[in-house]
């Protein structure tokens, strides 16, 4: 009797359950290769003990929660999770770095991106946590396998926490010139907060900061003589600034006196030097509050990626 139920449960998935099951995962229209959804890539994860091997649907959620603040519109949340997928990818296609030779990624937002684990991040958020955690997972799901792509490969994928009015060229932040991540503008305002910045030192302290890193450098008594000569690039940061007597770069200046970014002005009396800074972040492609604020005008998640990211296309990728 049992056998029998057993052939006529077989017969029956014969019949209709592999018809069912291949009706689960349509294959995209024109596509031969197999798409990869996020439950189907696995990358290697560097914790900063030892190397984890995660599937991308398990590992996004926890990027998207460490890089965007969960109460932003479910667009530019959409946007995030495919900024940072496409990240991945990237690191994934051009090899990992020299502080994890194998893994793809590590969770220092320092070196690749952050990563909050689900417990940590609903600790955080109270009563709001279940909420929260289905707006990133809708992000990431509603994302499934996207990725932005130039020339058919995945994109490096920059991306900041707010700019001042425009986005920065790569080039002027980092030695290479990408064709998609080029200086547009970006809404965000005021709204941002921290948006203006002061950093002030006493002068002492300012000279001793920047002659630890350029011994060459030499400061008379006259203040108005500090920092001269102010250039600044196409999307109004500083290119380079002489101070005290030495031509650096506004990145590097950034850098040396821990400013929010290089988007700045200095003024210098006898007895402190002030920094006035706009913004957040290096200013390369997607702002993450510029997002929020398109987001907030009603554009989706593509149209947000195709503002911030110049000529990509969005679509999946088989590694
Ligand atoms: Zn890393």
């Amino acid at each position: 009797m049992k056998d029998a139920f057993a052939a006529a449960m077989v017969l029956l998935l014969l019949l209709f359950g592999i018809p069912f099951l291949g009706l689960e995962r349509p294959e995209t229209e024109g596509e031969t290769e197999t798409v990869p959804t996020d439950e189907q890539v696995t990358l290697t994860v560097w914790d900063g003990t030892e190397n984890r091997e995660i599937t991308m649907a398990e590992y996004l959620p926890g990027v998207v929660r460490g890089e965007m603040p969960a109460t932003f519109e479910l667009e530019a949340l959409k946007a995030q999770a495919v900024t940072a997928r496409t990240y991945i990818y990237y690191k994934m296609t051009t090899g990992g770095k020299a502080s994890h030779p194998d893994a793809d990624v590590c969770m220092d937002p320092g070196c690749c991106s952050a990563y909050t684990p689900a417990d940590k991040a609903a600790a955080k958020w109270g009563d709001k946590a279940e909420e929260n955690e289905g707006r990133i997972q809708q992000a990431v799901r509603g994302t499934d396998g996207q990725v932005m792509l130039y020339g058919g490969e995945p994109i490096f994928a920059a991306f900041h926490s707010s700019s001042d009015g425009v986005t920065a060229n790569s080039g002027d932040v980092w030695v290479k010139d990408l064709p998609y991540l080029v200086s547009v503008e970006s809404p965000e305002g005021e709204e941002v907060p921290n948006y203006y910045s002061v950093k002030t030192m006493p002068a002492a302290e300012f000279q001793e900061t920047f002659t630890k890193r350029y011994p060459e450098a030499g400061f008379g008594d006259d203040p108005a003589a500090w920092v001269q000569d102010v250039q600044l690039n196409g999307s109004g940061r500083v290119e380079t600034v002489s101070i005290g007597g030495v031509r650096v770069e506004g990145t590097d200046v950034r850098s040396v006196f821990g400013l929010r970014s290089a988007s700045f002005t200095v003024a210098c009396s006898e007895q402190e030097v002030t920094f006035r800074v706009t913004g957040y972040g290096h200013g390369v492609g997607m702002s993450q509050y510029g997002a929020n604020a398109l987001a907030k005008e009603g554009k989706t998640w593509q149209e947000i990626l195709h503002w911030y990211y110049t000529d990509v296309t969005l679509g999946t990728y088989a590694p």
